[in-house]
């Protein structure tokens, strides 16, 4: 490979720390760039589970030694990318400034979808997906005692089964009928379903969060509402409720 090409990397996750690594194997003289709007160095995704169980410690999360980027001599820059300008060679980040590129990788990955309802924004409520997501919700754990888990894929069921085995009172809301719909068919849904119950889950079909209020800025009471069955939108979302209404 030619020197002096600057490969720009979006996304440090396990996806574009592995292609920064393997650039780096191929050409020693590269300019090589990752962007990520998660300022943590690249950690284990999957390992975030067993950290909310208590089963693995937060310096076990960490993919690369902290060492990593100056030994590899890739430039991190902890910031979203807005836009792309292909044409130009060009992506345009929040903090304004513009970053030049030869060539281009997108590793930007998932993520989590956001309720749509007033009160996201109180302390207590989050997505599962970063570490900070999982640092908020082991953080809050000591001073909670009920927890409503909103989604309905294996992340959810995952999480509240540790949730559950860690003491808690667990509410989970799903918008269908069924759990994991892409996967498990009626009749397993509803196997899954019975062994939550047996678990002592509150599960409740067909709801959605319809808001979230709080005190002092920390979220209290959540409420929620029968739904009929609309288009799938999984999203993952912890609110702590000492009180709710059912309309
Ligand atoms: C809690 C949890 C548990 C999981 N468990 C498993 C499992 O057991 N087995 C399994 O196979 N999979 C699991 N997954 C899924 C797995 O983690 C993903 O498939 C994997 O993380 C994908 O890696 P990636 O590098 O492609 O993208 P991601 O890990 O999603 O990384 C994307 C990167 O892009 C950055 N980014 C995105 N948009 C922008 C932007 N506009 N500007 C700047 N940066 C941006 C992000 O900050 C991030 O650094 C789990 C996921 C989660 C959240």
């Amino acid at each position: 490979m030619p020197g002096n090409i600057s490969y720009l990397i979006i996304g440090n996750g396990i996806a574009g720390v592995t292609a920064a690594e393997l650039l780096r194997n191929e050409d020693s003289a590269a300019d090589i760039t990752v962007i990520a709007d998660d300022p943590f160095p690249v950690y284990y995704r999957p390992a975030l589970k067993d950290y909310l169980a208590g089963r693995v410690r937060e310096d076990k999360l960490w993919a690369r030694p902290n060492s990593f980027y100056q030994d590899h001599r890739i430039r991190f820059l902890s910031d979203r990318v807005l836009g792309i300008q292909a044409g130009q060679h060009t992506v345009q980040v929040q903090s304004g400034r513009e970053v030049t590129y030869d060539r281009l990788l997108l590793a930007n990955g998932a993520r989590a979808s956001r309720l749509n309802c007033p009160g996201t924004d109180l302390v207590g409520v989050t997505t599962l997906r970063t570490v900070a997501d999982y640092q908020a919700v082991v953080s809050h754990l000591g001073t909670s005692r009920r927890i409503v888990v909103s989604g309905s894929g294996t992340l959810a069921l995952e999480t509240i089964e540790t949730l559950r085995h860690r003491g808690y009172q667990v509410t989970h809301l799903l918008r269908k009928r069924t759990f994991w719909s892409e996967v498990l068919d009626a009749t397993a849904s509803d196997l899954v379903l019975q062994q939550e119950r047996r678990d002592g889950v509150d599960v409740r079909l067909e709801e959605e969060i319809a808001e979230l209020m709080g005190k002092n800025g920390e979220v209290s009471v959540c409420r929620w509402i029968a739904l009929c069955a609309q288009a799938l939108r999984i999203y993952m979302q912890r609110v702590i409720s000492s009180k709710r209404q059912i309309q």
